[in-house]
């Protein structure tokens, strides 16, 4: 392991230390509804203050193009993260700009600064590894020591993230230990039966993870809005559901490969059909392989699993001693379509196994279903980087703390 920790920092007093945080929250209309992230990041921040340094977090919100954009604006994150803290967050409307660098130069011990949207530069996300160590050069200007505690990003290779920690003195934050300490119980012999759940929209990136889970687990379940690049692939129309056709030889591959190693693959029997993508459409429920059969033919839009396939999904999460679950089942910030959602995290809430639900959106649904954090083993703040975690890789963010 040899994760650099704070402590290898040595001391701090007086010293301005910039934290890679993950305050990437879910805003609906400016507002934050599911602050989870925020919270997570409090006890490092805290930790920090409390050895006498002066805090500069940093982070994305969003997917913004490399420009400022004002609906991905970090400033409604600093109001919640003072009430969080109670103390004064100052908030700089730039990152790398006359605002950061003054209201850096400016901050005291025991003081904490936000900075703006890190992803309104271009450098963050660069391919082109010269122009994310410029922006990283540019970040390390602001701070003596950095921490690194966005556990959802450690497995990006971007600026803040694994640049930045190569050009100061920089150490995993506390909540990265915490997420990884749990991570290594899923990988290091996990109790079987082990099911892993799989949804949400990201479908690209989490068909990708398939392939190398496939070896581990003895159980994979796939809703959301991946389901349908599968059922697709079994020849089945879809309609207006979110499919990503050049992704079907892949699905099929994965479908080979789950017989070959004896690992069973679970898809839907059934899907609720909407008319269109919207909390009020009218709706029906049909087989899986009938999509287009609903009332709405071609037009009709998958936006859950149905009531049988829920029941399949929490009865083998109930039945199974390890259970990793990132991705939503369904479009659950639509009441009439959470659900698949609610079903397979009330069964997560009552197995009698290790339970860990992972991912941005994941955790914030069953929140958002009235679940509590300490009704499941782990609720993770990281669904991209628990999932690579899980498939064995190494990620880069790690790498530059020090992990092997
Ligand atoms: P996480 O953040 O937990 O990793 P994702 O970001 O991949 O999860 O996906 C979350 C989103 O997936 C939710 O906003 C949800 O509305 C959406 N989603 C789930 N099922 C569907 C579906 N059938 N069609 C479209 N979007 C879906
Ligand atoms: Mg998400």
């Amino acid at each position: 392991m040899a994760l650099r920790t704070i402590d290898s920092l040595g001391s701090l007093a007086g010293k301005r230390v910039i934290v890679r945080a993950d305050l990437n929250v879910p805003l609906q209309d400016g507002v934050i509804s599911d602050d989870g992230r925020i919270r997570a990041s409090v006890p490092t921040v805290e930790e920090l203050l409390g050895l006498g340094a002066a805090v500069i977090l940093i982070s994305h919100l969003g997917r913004p193009d490399g420009a400022p954009d004002p609906r991905y604006s970090l400033a409604p994150v600093a109001t919640r993260l003072a009430e969080l803290l109670g103390r004064p967050v100052a908030f700089a409307a730039d990152t790398v700009g006359e605002a950061a660098t003054t209201a850096a130069a400016a901050l005291r011990p025991g003081e904490v600064l936000l900075l703006e949207n890190l992803r309104f530069n271009p450098g963050e996300t660069s391919k082109d590894e010269a122009e994310r160590r410029a922006f990283a050069a540019l970040l390390a200007r602001l701070g003596d020591a950095v921490v690194s505690d966005g556990f959802g990003v450690v497995h990006r290779a971007q600026a803040s993230v694994t640049d930045l920690e190569a050009l100061l003195p920089s150490a995993a934050g506390g909540l990265v230990e915490r997420e990884l300490s749990v991570l290594e119980r899923l990988t290091t012999a996990p109790e079987r039966p082990y099911a892993v759940v799989l949804g949400g929209s990201k479908v690209s990136d989490k068909l990708a993870v398939i392939d190398s889970l496939l070896p581990r687990v003895d159980t994979l379940l796939v809703g959301g809005g991946m389901v349908f690049t599968f059922i697709a692939a079994l020849g089945h129309p879809v309609g207006a559901s979110l499919l990503e056709a050049d992704q079907i030889p892949a699905v099929l591959g994965y479908l080979e490969r789950a017989k070959e190693l004896g690992v069973e693959i679970v898809l839907p029997e059934d899907i609720v059909v909407a008319e269109r993508f919207a909390a009020d459409a009218r709706h029906e429920v049909v087989a899986a392989d009938a999509i287009e059969g609903s009332r709405f033919g071609v037009s009709g839009i998958g936006l859950d699993i149905g009531p049988k396939a829920a029941e399949r999904f929490a009865s083998i999460v109930r039945g199974s001693r390890t259970v990793f679950w990132n991705g939503p089942m369904g479009v659950f910030e639509f009441p009439d379509f959470a659900f698949g959602t609610a079903a397979v995290a009330r069964a997560l809430s009552e197995t009698d196994g290790f339970g860990v639900v992972g991912g941005g959106d994941s955790a914030a649904a069953v929140r958002a279903l009235g679940f509590e954090d300490a009704d499941f083993g782990h609720v993770s703040t990281g669904g991209g980087a628990s999932l690579e975690f899980l498939e064995g890789k190494r990620l880069p963010g790690l790498v530059a703390l020090g992990w092997e």
